[in-house]
């Protein structure tokens, strides 16, 4: 249920009433927008008087909401959600790129990666050192000594960091990590989503390789649940009948997203389509459409990385496409 409250009224009428709700076994989730503030209803709400709450002078109007997704519906927080990353935001017009290796392999190419994505204009360096690899024999990353390789890559350039948790248990070593990433295998670890609800950290939720976005919703809803309310959503392509690309990237997914959510939405054209050639015209069309962010693979030497080669870009190419993503940035500037 949400409740639209009236402008300009008074805080205390605003407190009594959040605290008659609360009497009553409903959590309140608060949004103060520029236009209205909004009382989210989390909870069984069926016994609630929709008519008595429609009585008061302070009430705008209320709405009952069927989606079971309450913190990261739009209807709940009308305003876009802006998210801090170091000094950096994201969402609501704050438009970052995150970018660099699939996995970090050795200081040197950790180094070397977030130098150039750093000049060429990328802002979050991603770096994998817990990898998610479909063989066992395939390299599984660093692990912590990968960690420990990208927070001195993150020292050397002053960047903010996002990789990925595999492990619940590995929590303690993500302290000085900036943004936890939660691959699309395991969007639906549910244990691991409601860890995360319990830490005050973003965390960028992958889409899960055959999710729908209402699922994904659902996930970010097990963290939000917790009070972590800073979860960035990831579009990395999903699995279709289409084996040509790695994935097919569903960018659909951005205004669908942006209509039911207020939370940030990134995409990422380098897992979605497995080909480097093919990232800079679906990571300009990402940005056409509205995304927040972009993640995008960087390898100094992609013919010989040990993870993700063939859809990773060297620095040059990185730098073509990130000035492009400025011109499409003002080319739909208005
Ligand atoms: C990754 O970003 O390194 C990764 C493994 O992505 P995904 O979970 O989308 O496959
Ligand atoms: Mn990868």
């Amino acid at each position: 249920m949400i409740i639209v409250l009236k402008q300009g009224i008074d805080e205390g009428q605003k407190t009594h009433l959040k605290e008659w709700i609360e009497d009553q076994g409903i959590s309140v989730h608060e949004s103060e927008g520029e236009y209205c503030s909004v009382f989210g209803l989390i909870g069984d709400t069926g016994k609630m008087d929709m008519e008595l709450i429609e009585s008061l002078d302070i009430v705008e109007s209320v709405k009952r909401v069927s989606d079971p997704f309450k913190s990261a519906n739009r209807k709940f927080h009308p305003e876009d959600t802006i998210i801090q990353v170091g000094d950096l935001l994201l969402g609501k017009g704050h438009f970052q790129i995150i970018a660099g290796p699939c996995s970090v392999e050795s200081h040197e190419q950790i180094c070397e990666v977030a130098e150039a994505v750093k000049a060429a204009g990328a802002t979050i360096l991603r770096g994998g050192a817990y990898k998610p690899r479909t063989s066992p024999y395939d390299f599984q990353g660093l692990r912590s000594e990968g960690l420990d390789l990208l927070l001195g890559a993150k020292k050397e350039t002053g960047m903010p960091i996002i990789t990925e948790i595999m492990n619940i248990n590995h929590l303690p070593k993500f302290e000085h990590v900036d943004i936890i990433q939660v691959g699309a295998r395991n969007m639906q670890n549910h244990e691991m989503l409601k860890e995360l609800g319990k830490i005050r950290k973003p965390i960028l939720l992958k889409r899960g390789l055959a999710n729908t976005l209402k699922e994904l919703l659902m996930s970010a809803e097990y963290i939000m649940a917790g009070g972590n309310e800073q979860v960035i959503l990831c579009e990395r392509g999903i699995r279709t009948f289409e084996t040509y690309t790695r994935n097919t990237l569903d960018l659909s997914a951005v205004p669908a997203l942006r209509e039911l959510t207020h939370l940030p939405i990134v995409v990422d054209p380098s897992h979605a389509t497995g080909i480097a050639r093919m990232v800079e015209p679906m990571a300009l069309a990402a940005v056409a459409a509205g995304a927040d962010g972009l993640m995008i693979e960087v390898h100094n030497n992609p013919a010989k990385a040990l993870c993700d080669g063939a859809q990773s870009l060297t620095p040059a190419q990185f730098a073509e496409v990130a000035k492009k993503v400025r011109r499409v940035q003002e080319a739909i500037a208005y």
